[in-house]
């Protein structure tokens, strides 16, 4: 293969976008990917406060190093869920990642906000544990940047993570979610602090390549409680898709940013939560009523 825009000899390509590049031109196409979306959907600029929300998996952290190298100032932020060696390892990563490059990291336990670690939810719960993890983690992350005054938390959603989420909103034509898929949620609530995916137009094996030139030590293994089969299955469609039309990923995805305007506006009113002050679309949001659960739960 050569480069496509040097035209020197090389092994790697931009797989997502089918684009043969040789080292340095890839960390260019790749950062300029990352830049086209911060700036098409006005995420940040270079004076906001900026928190990313770190796993010690390789988008998080490969979210954090191309922002830095970008030459945004962004601090971390790891919550660290309960979960036995993997979150050992989890926040030995993050922790690692941030003191080599003399970054910020906040780390807070779930266990201070729920009152117990993950692995501990009652039996009823337990076979709900990713959602709950999913929400537990949102609503701590939010709460965080929030009392610190952050402008904007970042995640490591990438283009493949919306692509799947996408054709699973599709199949079940859930409007509402559809609505309110985007790179970007809007500060809608004082206590909402705006939220955005700076990876959306680079792909996970993108992210891969990125991550192993830049030398990014991560956790490669997933969770003991890994998500259902769902979203592998998705993984597996678009993978044969990619296979018969190389780039068809990123074609789907920014023709649906390009078009889903057209849709009415997906904003949804959010309240205050009786409870935490919170925003949520209920009188209570999610987190309370899952701490009054397990309140009860005790009780009985
Ligand atoms: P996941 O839901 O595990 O795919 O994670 C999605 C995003 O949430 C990641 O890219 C991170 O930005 C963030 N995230 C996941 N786990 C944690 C964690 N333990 N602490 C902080 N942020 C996290
Ligand atoms: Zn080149
Ligand atoms: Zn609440």
């Amino acid at each position: 293969m050569k480069c496509r825009i040097c035209g020197r000899r090389t092994t790697i390509k931009s797989r997502t976008y089918n684009l043969p590049l040789c080292e340095e031109h890839f960390i260019e196409f790749f950062e300029k990917r990352v830049k086209k979306a911060i700036n098409s959907f006005h995420m940040f600029d270079k004076n906001s406060r900026i928190l990313v929300a770190v796993s010690g998996g390789k988008d998080s952290l490969t979210a954090w190093e191309v922002l830095r190298n970008l030459g945004y100032e962004v601090d971390g932020l790891h919550v660290r869920l309960g979960i036995g060696d993997y979150t050992k390892l989890s926040y030995e990563k993050s922790f690692e990642f941030a003191k080599k490059r003399n970054l910020r990291l906040i780390v807070v336990d779930l266990k201070d906000y729920l009152g117990m670690d993950l692995p501990d939810l009652p039996k009823n719960l337990r076979r709900r544990i990713c959602g709950i993890c999913g929400m537990a983690k949102r609503y701590i992350t939010n709460r965080v940047a929030i009392e610190l005054s952050y402008d904007v938390l970042v995640t490591g959603h990438n283009l493949d993570d919306e692509v799947s989420v996408l054709l699973g909103n599709m199949l079940h034509w859930n409007m509402e979610y559809i609505h309110r898929q985007s790179p970007v949620l809007r500060k809608t609530h004082e206590k909402f602090v705006k939220k955005v995916k700076p990876l959306v137009f680079v792909g996970n094996d993108d992210v891969d390549m990125y991550a192993r030139l830049k030398e990014i030590d991560f956790v490669e293994e997933n969770c003991p409680f890994s998500k259902g089969a769902t979203s592998k299955v998705y993984s597996e469609i678009f993978k044969i898709l990619d296979e018969k039309q190389p780039g068809i990923k990123p074609i789907f995805l920014m023709g649906f940013y390009r078009v889903k305007d057209r849709f009415k506006d997906g904003d949804v009113k959010l309240n205050s939560c009786k409870i935490c002050g919170y925003p949520t679309t209920d009188e209570i949001c999610s987190f309370c009523k899952l701490k009054i659960k397990l309140n009860d739960d005790e009780k009985n």
